[in-house]
């Protein structure tokens, strides 16, 4: 495994079965606690784990979330907990039967790490940077390291994210480069860790913002975005604030502030009106959607996958990353215990049936999150470094859609289940459903009242 982060740990997890060792190579010394390390310096901004990935998580490694827990990650109502404000106003609040785990990324890769860890057969190395591919017949055979070793592996797996050198070492074997996809909508980030007073009750456990996009009243609605959650244990939440379309947060408290208090909702700035900055403020800028098309690889070795970050780099923005990786490793479980029973143990032909299974998910999550981007003003799309034309969907349908689900708690929570990724899309476009919307048109859309 090359990476030892999160897609690693899983794909670790989902293989470590049907193989006598599991070698985890990272370039960083992986901390013994949960704390920010510079190899994933996206651990400084918020990570919100969907509820499918939570699950994912939960089978490949029994008792994650209790871990996590433990550690001081904390289990909140979705609906009830959580105050969210998107087009079409506040979502509902009542209890409800879905829950999501709140925790920091690093508190979430150290849980994964210690069960992962505890295998049979799973070791991880650190501070060792691989440094290319080594190949034979058409088979990656090992990886090459810094210190002048070679490992060989009967299948090696690129976890090492989302700056990933894998496309170029299988260029100097001779394989193509798969096409390359990139989406910038031009997000940027600034976020911090907040210190709230003691038993602090705000009325909520997790506040989120998103932009009001097309049809807002001010610049800054427009583009604007902000969350705060408890992260761990009673005191120690997160604030991520994010911005579109060029319109980046900046770093200093007081400004930041001010940036908040500009998407013009009295709620935000109450609520940061209690708590302290004791933290560095973090920025991240490069927030593109980058998909290398393994799956469509016309030609590719034998013995070698990519999987996480290093196939496919999502904007953050979507918090697709982790349950993307973990919905992968499950897949990967799957399809090579499938593979394994039908060819008695013979590697060859795993890639693809790999690729071709995992590719669903893949590319369901590159056009949802892509159909939001592409309405942003100024998004860029290439194709191979090619300018392509964006065409920017309609929100008139989702927009009334999403206030059609607010009305009713049941409908809501399998809403929400969807959007979490636990429950398939379809129903969302059944003619019940569409005719509903349809019959309601003009009231539902009332709910969209522009900020
Ligand atoms: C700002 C930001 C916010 C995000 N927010 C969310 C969110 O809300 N929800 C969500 O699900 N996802 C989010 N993500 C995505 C999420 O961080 C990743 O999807 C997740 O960490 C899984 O990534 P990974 O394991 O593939 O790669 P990473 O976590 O990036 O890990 C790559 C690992 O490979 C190692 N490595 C790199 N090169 C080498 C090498 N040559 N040799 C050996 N080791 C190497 C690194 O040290 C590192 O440990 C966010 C990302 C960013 C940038």
């Amino acid at each position: 495994m090359i990476g030892g982060s999160i897609a690693g740990t899983l794909a670790a997890a989902a293989v470590a079965p049907h193989f006598a060792e599991v070698l985890l190579l990272d370039r960083d010394e992986l901390p013994d606690e949960p704390v920010f390390r510079k190899g994933v310096p996206q651990g400084a901004h918020f990570h919100a784990l969907l509820a499918a990935g939570r699950q994912a998580m939960d089978e490949l490694l029994p008792g994650f979330s209790e871990h996590a827990c433990a550690m001081g990650a904390v289990r909140l109502d979705s609906a009830e907990n959580v105050m969210r404000l998107d087009r079409v106003g506040w979502s509902p609040r009542f209890r409800s039967t879905l829950e999501f785990l709140m925790a920091s990324r690093p508190l979430i890769e150290k849980a994964l790490r210690d069960k992962a860890g505890a295998l049979p057969g799973v070791r991880y190395e650190s501070g060792v940077e691989v440094t290319g591919l080594v190949a034979q017949s058409g088979r990656v055979t090992g990886v090459r390291t810094k210190d002048g070793r070679e490992v060989c592996a009967d299948l090696v797996i690129d976890a090492s994210g989302r700056f990933s050198k894998a496309v170029e070492w299988l260029e100097e074997l001779g394989y193509p480069a798969p096409t390359k996809e990139i989406v910038n909508a031009h997000w940027g980030y600034s976020s911090t860790f907040l210190r709230v007073p003691e038993n602090w009750s705000p009325g909520f456990q997790a506040l989120a913002v998103t932009p009001f996009g097309e049809g807002a009243l001010s610049a800054a609605s427009a583009s604007r975005a902000m969350a705060m959650w408890v992260v761990e244990g009673e005191r120690r939440w997160i604030l991520t604030v994010q911005g579109s379309a060029g319109d980046h947060p900046p770093r200093k408290e007081a400004a930041l502030r001010e940036f908040i208090s500009s998407i013009g909702v009295p709620e935000l700035v109450k609520a940061l009106d209690d708590v302290e900055f004791p933290e560095p403020i973090s920025m991240w800028r490069d927030t593109r959607s980058r998909l290398w098309d393994f799956a469509g690889q016309p030609n590719r070795p034998e013995g070698f996958l990519a999987v996480g970050d290093a196939w496919m780099g999502f904007n953050p923005v979507y918090g697709q990353g982790m349950t993307a990786a973990a919905l992968e490793a499950r897949d990967l479980r799957d399809e090579l215990s499938a593979h394994l029973d039908a060819t008695t143990g013979d590697l060859t032909g795993l890639p693809e049936r790999f690729y071709a299974k995992a590719d669903t998910l893949i590319k369901y999550c590159w056009n949802s999150s892509n159909t939001l981007d592409h309405r942003i003003p100024g998004v860029e799309y290439t194709v191979d470094g090619e300018a392509r034309q964006v065409e920017p969907s309609s929100s008139d349908f989702s927009d009334r859609l999403a206030a059609y689900m607010a009305q009713d708690p049941e409908r809501y929570v399998r809403y929400r289940e969807t959007t979490q990724l636990l429950r398939s899309p379809e129903w969302l476009s059944s003619d019940e459903i569409v005719s509903a919307v349809k019959a309601n048109w003009d009231e539902l859309g009332q709910a969209v009242v522009p900020r």
